[in-house]
């Protein structure tokens, strides 16, 4: 291709990806603009929560495309920086295979992990490249796989004394790449098979990307493809070693995060921040700690750390040592010394990826609590959050509940009856409340009706993809609910729509429709009674009583009491007025505004 050519195709691309990407931008930046509306419409109600998640996923997709294309102008200009420092070789593959464990929850994919237990313990490199090296395949491998398996392997060999070349493997059975787009795969912008990728969100510039993070650590990256098979890439990178003793194996280590989350209580009513310098940790967290029924806040740094403590009432911290700015040791020190017993009463677990001889009693020396180390296992966290928060706020799982007086709604608490639901348990999932439980089922049944054209016939072949993701979003909001029955047959339904398996989509299709449409009109039928019924009752004594305790505690500026009464009260089935005034007076003493707080409050029953 003559120079003419060439010039012509690079400004014809750029242009391409120009149109291609402004689609990727705007999109993630209407929801930002969008969501931040509704979130101030409603601030206060509990839908904000879901609106700010929204907000928070939006920032993120967004984000991600920033990166890429900053990364993709830095290579451009020749001037990709590296920065190395030592780093364990377990805790980065570690963290990156979690991250990609959380993607691949959404799909029913296999990972299979083939790590070498030679790696050298402990290397010098750019630990946050590396990773997005192994993050951009093991991501494609996700997008571009919906049935089978995703392998990693990661080997090693020595180049000289004091380096070693590293061989990452991406192994996947997904769509594969037609030979002739072979060439192409690692073009700047340039996606490839386009028509069939189109619901699949990318810019095309992870694999440049990826390849010249390879080429700057004096390797490369190749690939081998099948159409309609699945695809190998291999990427290779020299780091220098730090400590040759072999690493061991991986799966000691963290493997065995295949078992189910084993969440041995629930804490509907507790708060819990996690800090933690990397977003992908925080989603991590947030999905280890989810099974609690917990309200979980994140932040970025040790700086927002302590100012996010100042301000609200948390039960426990979890807070990562190494972190840019202010780590974990030093946001612990500001945070005892505030002044108020709170501050040095506070539970705040360390964080570490480093978990050797010693660290413990360096965490307790400086004022945490204990420490977990990351990869974070189900079972320790579950040990550590048991012991940590506060009895009161602990209580037992939805399926324990089986006349369990723990979790079995109290008396003033009566559980709506709906046939082919279990109420109890879904009320105890969202903490017993049962004014948010009504709320819970006027969502679900929104959104069945929303998906009720879609459900309507048989899907066809353009059809199969948002039916399957219409059942599989069914089958969460049902299993919410307290409809496990219901969550079954859309759980079969969703395999069906997986496998293409008609037949099986054919058969079970009418029955699910009818069932569905039966329990809607139950669940309506509930929803308008209580509307009728005013919602007033278990407004009984125990709220009178809280009510005063909260004034009381307002007036004396008494924080511990303040919580602590608020917190019962949000817990207990308000008259939806009153819930209205509480969660106002809340918003208040967030900002810690007690005056204007007893004033929302002033209104309400003596
Ligand atoms: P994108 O952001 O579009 O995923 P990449 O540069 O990471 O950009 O990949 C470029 C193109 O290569 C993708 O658009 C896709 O068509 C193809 N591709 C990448 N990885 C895979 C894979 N594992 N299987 C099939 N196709 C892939």
């Amino acid at each position: 291709m003559d120079l003419t050519n060439k010039a012509e195709q690079a400004s014809r691309s750029k242009s391409n990806f120009l149109a291609r990407t402004s689609h990727e931008i705007r999109t993630p930046m209407n929801a930002i603009i969008g969501l931040s509306e509704l979130a101030q419409r409603e601030y206060g109600k509990p839908k904000a929560l879901e609106y700010i998640a929204g907000i928070k996923n939006a920032g993120a997709g967004l984000m991600a495309i920033i990166n890429d294309i900053l990364d993709f102008s830095q290579i451009e200009s020749g001037a990709l920086p590296l920065h190395p420092a030592p780093y364990q070789t377990a805790s980065l593959l570690n963290d990156a295979l979690a991250i990609i464990r959380v993607r691949l929850s959404e799909k029913s994919l296999k990972l299979v992990v083939a790590v070498s237990p030679d790696l050298p313990e402990s290397m010098i490199g750019d630990a946050g490249r590396v990773r997005q090296i192994m993050l951009n395949l093991l991501s494609n491998a996700v997008k571009y796989t919906e049935n089978g398996f995703i392998k990693f392997s990661a080997s090693g060999e020595r180049l000289h004394e004091n380096a070693a070349r590293l061989t990452f493997i991406v192994e996947d059975s997904g769509i594969g790449i037609k030979s002739e787009d072979l060439p192409k795969l690692f073009g700047e912008f340039s996606r490839v098979d386009e028509k069939r990728n189109i619901n699949i969100e990318g810019t095309g510039l992870g694999l440049t990307i990826t390849r010249s993070l390879c080429r700057a650590m004096g390797g490369d990256i190749t690939v081998r493809s099948e159409y309609g098979r699945g695809s190998v890439f291999t990427a290779m990178l020299t780091q220098e070693v730090a400590d040759w003793k072999p690493m061991g194996e991986l799966s000691e280590i963290s493997m065995n995060r295949d078992d189910e989350p084993c969440a041995t209580f629930i804490a509907p009513e507790a708060e819990v921040l996690v800090v933690d310098d990397f977003h992908s940790n925080l989603l991590v967290a947030e999905g280890l700690l989810a099974p609690y029924g917990m309200r979980v806040f994140t932040c970025l740094s040790g700086l927002e750390a302590v100012k996010l403590v100042r301000e609200r009432f948390f039960d426990l911290v979890l807070m990562d040592h190494m972190m840019p700015e202010m780590d974990g040791v030093e946001a612990i020190h500001a945070i005892r010394a505030i002044s108020g017993k709170r501050f040095r009463t506070l539970p705040v677990i360390a964080l570490t990826a480093n978990a050797v001889s010693g660290m413990r009693e360096m965490f307790l020396e400086n004022g945490f609590d204990d420490f977990l180390s990351k990869p974070i296992e189900t079972a320790k966290l579950d040990a550590t959050l048991k012991k940590w928060l506060p009895e009161g706020k602990r209580r037992k799982p939805p399926q324990d509940a089986s006349g369990n007086p723990d979790s079995a709604p109290s008396a003033e608490m009566p559980v709506p009856e709906i046939e082919g639901v279990d109420a109890a348990s879904g009320m105890a999932r969202i903490g017993g409340s049962k004014s948010r439980y009504l709320e819970l089922l006027a969502m679900f049944c929104r959104d069945a009706q929303a998906g009720s054209e879609l459900l309507g016939k048989t899907p066809d072949h353009a059809s199969l993809r948002s039916f399957t993701t219409l059942v599989h979003a069914l089958k969460s909001a049902a299993a919410n609910i307290g409809a496990d029955g219901l969550s079954q047959t859309a759980a079969s339904l969703e395999m069906a729509g997986r496998e293409t398996d008609m037949p099986v989509i054919r058969d079970k299709l009418p029955a699910f429709r009818e069932e569905l449409a039966g329990l809607t009109a139950r669940i309506g039928a509930v929803l308008e009674s209580a509307r009728n019924g005013n919602g007033e009752e278990g407004a009984g004594p125990e709220m009178t009583k809280t009510l005063a305790r909260l004034r009381g505690a307002l007036q004396a500026k008494d924080f511990d009491a303040v919580d602590a009464a608020l917190a019962r009260l949000q817990a207990l089935p308000l008259p939806a007025k009153t819930r209205a005034a509480v969660s106002e007076a809340a918003d208040s003493i967030l900002v810690a505004d007690f005056g204007k707080a007893a004033d929302r409050l002033a209104d309400l029953p003596n």
